[in-house]
This record gives C-alpha cells, sequence and structure tokens, in this order.
C-alpha cells in the first residue's frame, strides 16, 4: 500500500518528470500525459512570481494599469512571433482558455454555415453540435475526406465557416490544412483551426498557412492554465460570447488575466527550443512502436503525418483501465482513449470516426511524451507493457 505520508513530489529542473519517492517503488514517476497539459516551466514560474503581489488591472489608468497595459500588450507581440502573424492582417485575442477560444470563433459567426472535422476536440465538436454544425468525415488513417469537403462546400447555401484542427490530441494526426484553407477560401468561406497540440510540437506559422482565425492555449506548453488566444483576421467581426467591459476590443470582455498571460508570453518564447526538442522525440517513438507492435499492439493514425510525440496504442483484449492502473503501478503516467460523460464511459469518438471497432477503442491509451524523454523512458514503458501482455495471457488479467 502507497501512503501518501511517503509520497514527495518536485520538479526536475529540465521538467521531464515528477520523481515520486514511496515506501515501493525508488524510481521515477514518467509523465507521459504531456497532450492533457504540462509542467510549468520553471522559467516560466520565475516569470510569473517577478509580478509580485501588484494589482493589474489594464484597464486602469494609473500606474499599475499602465504596467498591466504594457505586460498584455507584450505577450501580444510573442503571440505575433512565435506564430509569424503579419502584424497588419491579424490580431491577437486572448482568451481563459483553448475551449474558450474555439467557441468564440465557432459562435462568432452565426450567418455562417458551420462544418467542422469528425475528429476535432469536444469544445468545437460540441459546439458545433449545439449550433447545428455539420461533420466532415475522416479516414481511417484520421485524415479529412476532402472530397467530401468539397461536397459540403459546394451545396453550402450560407457562406461556410470550417473549423479543422492542426493536430489531433489523441492521434497526433496531422491534417493537411494548407490544402483545406485553400478549398475553403475558393468558395468564399473562412477556416478556424485549432493548434492547440501543434504549437510547441511541430512548426505553425500564421503567414504560411493564412487562416481565418487560430486558436492557441498557454497550458499546452509549459505555460499556465487560464491564458489562451485567438488569432484572426482583422477584417473578421466575431460576435462576442460575453458582454461587459470593452477589453480585448470587445470581443473578450472581462479583466484580463495579466498574470497567466504573462506566463504564455514566456512560454510563447520558448515555444521554439519546445518544438526542437518535441522534433527529435520522433525517432524514440518510433523504436516504442515497433517494439509494442511484436507484442501484438496496434498504433492509429500510424499511417499519416503525426505528432513526433504522441502514440494511440491498443492492446487488444485488455481494457483501458487495466492499462492505466497498470501503467500507474509501474510509475507511468498515460491517458485513456476513452470520455467519461455523464459518468458513462465511451468509446473516443476519434476512433470511432476512423473506424475502429468500439471494443478496439475501448482498449486503447494515449502515450504522449514531453521535451526530456530519455531511451531509459521508452525501456520502461516497453517492458511495463510486456509485464502486462505476459500477466493477461497468463490469465491474471
Ligand atoms: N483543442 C485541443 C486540440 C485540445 O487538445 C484541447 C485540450 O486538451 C483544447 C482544444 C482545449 O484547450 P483548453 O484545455 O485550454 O481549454
Amino acid at each position: 500500500m502507497i501512503s501518501l505520508a511517503s509520497i514527495t513530489l518536485f520538479w526536475r529542473s529540465e521538467q521531464a518528470y515528477i520523481e515520486v519517492t514511496t515506501d515501493l517503488f525508488m524510481t521515477p514517476y514518467l509523465f507521459f500525459d504531456h497532450n492533457a497539459t504540462t509542467f510549468l516551466d520553471p522559467r516560466v514560474a520565475d516569470a510569473v512570481a517577478e509580478l509580485g503581489d501588484v494589482p493589474l488591472n489594464p484597464s486602469s489608468v494609473h500606474r499599475f494599469g499602465r504596467e498591466a497595459k504594457l505586460i498584455m500588450e507584450r505577450a501580444r507581440k510573442e503571440v505575433r512571433e512565435a506564430l509569424s502573424v503579419p502584424p497588419s492582417d491579424y490580431e491577437v485575442v486572448f482568451a481563459s482558455s483553448g475551449t474558450e477560444a474555439n467557441n468564440m470563433a465557432l459562435f462568432g459567426f452565426p450567418d455562417h454555415a458551420l462544418f467542422v472535422s469528425a475528429t476535432e476536440h469536444p469544445s468545437v465538436l460540441q459546439a458545433a453540435q449545439s449550433r447545428g454544425g455539420v461533420v466532415i468525415p475522416v479516414d481511417k488513417n484520421g485524415i479529412i475526406c476532402l472530397d467530401e469537403l468539397d461536397i459540403l462546400l459546394s451545396e453550402s447555401k450560407r457562406p461556410p465557416l470550417v473549423s479543422v484542427m492542426i493536430a489531433n490530441n489523441e492521434t497526433g494526426v496531422i491534417q493537411p490544412m494548407q490544402e483545406i484553407i485553400e478549398r475553403v477560401h475558393d468558395k468564399g468561406g473562412i477556416v478556424h483551426t485549432d493548434a492547440v497540440q501543434a504549437l510547441g510540437k511541430i512548426p505553425v506559422s500564421v503567414e504560411a498557412l493564412l487562416p481565418d482565425m487560430l486558436t492557441i492555449s498557454s497550458h499546452k506548453i509549459g505555460g499556465p492554465s487560464g491564458a489562451a488566444a485567438l488569432v484572426l483576421a482583422r477584417h473578421l467581426k466575431p460576435e462576442p460570447l460575453l458582454f461587459g467591459g470593452g477589453q480585448e476590443r470587445g470581443i473578450r470582455p472581462g479583466t484580463e488575466n495579466v498574470r497567466a498571460v504573462h506566463g504564455f508570453a514566456v512560454a510563447l518564447s520558448l515555444a521554439k527550443e519546445r518544438q526542437v526538442k518535441m522534433e527529435s522525440l520522433a525517432h524514440l517513438r518510433g523504436s516504442m512502436e515497433s517494439q509494442l507492435k511484436e507484442l501484438g499492439a496496434v498504433i492509429h493514425g500510424s499511417h499519416s503525418l503525426r505528432l513526433p510525440n504522441t502514440s494511440y496504442i491498443t492492446m487488444p483484449g485488455v481494457s483501458y483501465e487495466t492499462q492505466i492502473i497498470h501503467f500507474d503501478l509501474a510509475g507511468i503516467a498515460v491517458s485513456a482513449g476513452s470520455a467519461c460523460s455523464s459518468g458513462r464511459i465511451s468509446a473516443s469518438h476519434v476512433l470511432q470516426a476512423m473506424g475502429v471497432s468500439e471494443e478496439a477503442a475501448l482498449a486503447t491509451i494515449r502515450v504522449s511524451f514531453g521535451p526530456e524523454l530519455s531511451e531509459d523512458g521508452i525501456d520502461r514503458f516497453v517492458r511495463a507493457w510486456k509485464a502486462l501482455c505476459e500477466r493477461v495471457s497468463g490469465g491474471a488479467g
């Protein structure tokens, strides 16, 4: 039995993982759930701490207010730099979360016909459902069906708003955004793209893609929760979700979360460094996946371009709960390929959209590595996987 009193948590300076010391095992606890959220980068934590306890309301005209305003404007500049945003064509609106920014984009244009891909994050998919949006199917590799998109666009009676994520949070599958954006623009529509998972893992450039709207979120790149941004083409005037003050040009009223935005800005300044480290993980992931495949694992989305840190793996016949508990006891944090809503566990909508059976989907876990992954981490994961396979095939699972 692990007693809570015996658990010590502390950051490693390079934020690779937390170390958990218990009576049972003296090995570091590996955090392989970086697509869910990330460690706060110590440089971000220091920068936020340096702000101290000063009252920071950018609407105030006194010196504290002016300081707060300056922090917000510096952060806007940081978003522009991190994403190569052409300054005169786009504006940056801060929000509290990627979820909020996605909702701002989707509900901001009620006169447009809405189309979203079947594998979007729930913050897009459910917003689209509640707004009568149409779902664009994906193929078995998780890639949006471009022919279907073309048909939907040509049949649309109203100007289309299409929302497709750059990279999927479960599979890591990367969409052909350039092609999607060109097709929608050719039909006179506008495109929103959710770049929450892509940022800090692969290059994201507004200048190169020219989407009409793009969402990013702070806590996925080593920043604090409570900050996100919607980058949007300057000529667009979305209806606000909230009404109140004139903050963020009235598009997102409410006193700004200046401390979180400041932390977000510092995390953005480090995003490139994070991306370079993440890109180097592809070979470690490849080595892990080939070893697991030999043990009977199925990897989803592996025929498509994927984020370098993400692997979505089925261990046939073994429920995701058994797997998560097993890995947790082996000192490794992974997450489920399923969602829990109203107390009911359902198979991942992403896998179902890719034609994966419910049974297989409920035997799937997601592994998402952080920038400091080592060969040793991979070895431990593969050993733990093997141990579970052996236990289950021996009838103990
Ligand atoms: N979009 C994607 C692809 C995500 O993975 C997430 C979070 O998991 C979100 C949006 C929502 O972001 P937030 O947690 O900041 O609300």
